[in-house]
């Protein structure tokens, strides 16, 4: 696929992020960028097809299978984006700083389990077509197998680009994980702020937390979670107890939305 988009959203000499070069070499590392934008988020992406398939994910990655993060799905990067780290100038796309927070390498698992357990597979640009991406994460600091699962655009306005990111229960769950216990480049061991002062930014703004933002508390990212427990449960055919609401859905729903739910199903 190639990089128009991001091509068409960036100023290349005003920016120092990479030119929109596709790399003609496969490879199958993955990249978590701390990215400190008008809102703070990590974005995550794989390496496929000579380009970084790419999501931003407001509160990160979690090595907590209970934790269910949204991941919105921006437009492919080059490779070459691969260990940026830097500051885009203010009045730019994504403006503002960057940090590598995690580097590796993934691979794609099967779509179905084979004998009750998700097998290293070749159909990664089929499952991400489908939706429903399982891979394996090899990093420094998120390994295990995970989920990307889109959903079906639920939320009034939605641009179709939500998925869930989510981990499987294997022996690198981590319950309770916190993402923000960490803050420095896997790369560098710098943090925000050190990457910020490094590029002469005239103004930082001391770290704002990733977590507690309004917008993202809403009804349709609870349902389609509610929902996605509810296909899981009926696809292994078990009774399992019901798991708990992931911090960012409320604890209640309006009736509007169940209704809303119900016509869907
Ligand atoms: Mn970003």
């Amino acid at each position: 696929m190639a990089l128009e988009e991001y091509k068409r959203k960036r100023r290349f000499e005003e920016t120092p992020e990479p030119p929109p070069k596709v790399a003609a070499k496969a490879g199958n590392r993955f990249v978590v960028q701390k990215h400190d934008a008008t809102r703070l988020h990590y974005d995550f992406r794989l390496e496929m097809e000579g380009v970084l398939k790419s999501w931003a994910v407001p509160k990160g990655p979690s090595l907590d299978p209970a934790d269910k993060r949204l991941a919105m799905q921006v437009e492919d990067h080059p490779v070459s984006y691969f260990d940026f780290e830097g500051t885009i100038p203010e009045n730019n796309y994504g403006a503002g700083t960057v940090i590598v927070w995690d580097v590796g390498t993934w691979q794609p698992l099967s779509p179905v389990p084979v004998n009750g357990k998700y097998v290293p597979g070749t159909e990664a640009a089929a499952m991400l077509a489908k939706g429903d991406l399982k891979f394996r994460l090899n990093g420094k600091r998120l390994k295990g197998d995970f989920a990307l699962i889109k959903m079906k655009g639920r939320r009034p306005g939605s641009k179709g680009n939500e998925w869930l990111l989510i981990k499987k229960h294997d022996d690198y769950a981590e319950e309770g994980y916190n993402i923000e216990a960490i803050d420095d480049s896997v790369l560098s061991g710098r943090n925000l702020e050190q990457v910020a002062s490094d590029a002469g930014a005239r103004e930082w703004k001391s770290s704002r937390p990733a977590t507690g933002r309004g917008k993202l508390k809403a009804a349709w990212l609870a349902d389609a979670v509610a929902k996605l427990d509810q296909k899981k449960a009926a696809a292994s055919g078990q009774k399992k107890k019901p798991q708990r609401q992931p911090p960012e859905t409320p604890k209640t729903k309006t009736p509007r939305t169940r209704r809303k739910i119900k016509g869907k199903t």
